[in-house]
């Protein structure tokens, strides 16, 4: 297996040669940058496997460089893990929306950092399932982290290329919000369900024509599907109305997500972390 390398992005010297070195321990090769210039430098120099980005840093904070880094389809597609304060929900929800893979939040624990990272990493290369997924004249090859639409490239975010790559590889299904958030970040919950919908926005004005490609199925979620899905059932399907018949069967009880459900989508709430502070591991 070959060398996977982290870029840390930290201005706080401390925390991130605790990183660095816990990261070297385990195998990864580091790249380190104090402030957030220095840090798309050596992203688009280096191109590293992940970067590890605190949001607060000198010269450019983590947002900016999140936004410059996805508008680079040289970096776009580099997965990032935030590093927020705790109690920064707001940081947390925005740097989700931007493209962030995950976050940690501070004190940060090493161990559960090392975690996510492996995580991410893992999410990224799935084995065995490399073959080219088509949908139209939309092209996703899983094994080059890469999209054609009508054979012109298109540059897009991790996140976006993962929300594809799951509808691609459910074509003619319909994916609820809480599927989608489940399958590209890893958990599942309600009060994300909006940035499913900010994605998928960002992710068809990149297809093009090809947008079309991905149907709303209204109050649940999402369908890639082919000009000859809809066509070919006749007309039973009325227009871009899809009815209950197009659902999978026990459809309602596997979805938490109902439509206009009771209080639900408030926002703010922010999941659970799985490693708890409890565990009495180093935290920095
Ligand atoms: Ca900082």
């Amino acid at each position: 297996m070959t060398t996977q390398s982290i870029l840390i992005v930290e201005d706080e010297k401390d925390i991130r040669e605790i990183l660095a070195f816990n990261l070297k321990r385990e195998g990864f090769s580091v790249l380190e940058a104090g402030d957030g210039r220095r840090a798309l430098e050596l992203a688009t120099e280096k191109k590293p496997d992940l970067i590890l980005l605190d949001l607060m840093l000198p010269v450019l904070d983590g947002l900016s460089v999140s936004r410059s880094l996805q508008h680079d389809p040289a970096t776009a597609a580099v997965p990032v893990i935030m590093i927020t304060a705790k109690g920064e929900e707001v940081d947390r929800i925005v740097g989700l929306e931007l493209g962030a893979a995950d976050y940690v939040t501070k004190p940060i624990s090493v161990r559960e950092v090392i975690l996510r990272i492996r995580s991410v990493l893992r999410r990224r290369s799935v084995p065995g399932e490399t073959a080219p997924l088509c949908c139209g004249d939309i092209r996703l090859d899983a094994a080059d982290h890469a999209v054609r639409v009508a054979g012109v490239p298109v540059a897009l975010t991790v996140t976006e290329f993962r929300l594809l790559e799951d509808l691609l590889r459910n074509k003619g299904k319909v994916r609820s919000r809480a599927q989608l958030l489940d399958a590209v970040w890893g958990f599942s919950f309600e009060g994300y369900a909006r940035t499913v919908d900010t994605h998928i926005r960002r992710l068809r004005s990149k297809l093009g024509d090809s947008a079309e490609r991905i149907e709303t199925v209204r109050g649940i979620g999402y369908r890639a599907g082919e000009d000859g899905d809809a066509a070919g059932r006749g007309p039973e399907l009325p227009g871009r109305d899809y009815g209950e018949h197009s659902l999978p069967t026990g459809y309602g009880e596997a979805s938490g997500l109902g439509p206009e459900r009771p209080g639900g989508g408030s926002g703010g709430f922010i999941p659970p972390i799985e490693s708890g502070d409890a565990s009495g591991e180093t935290e920095v």
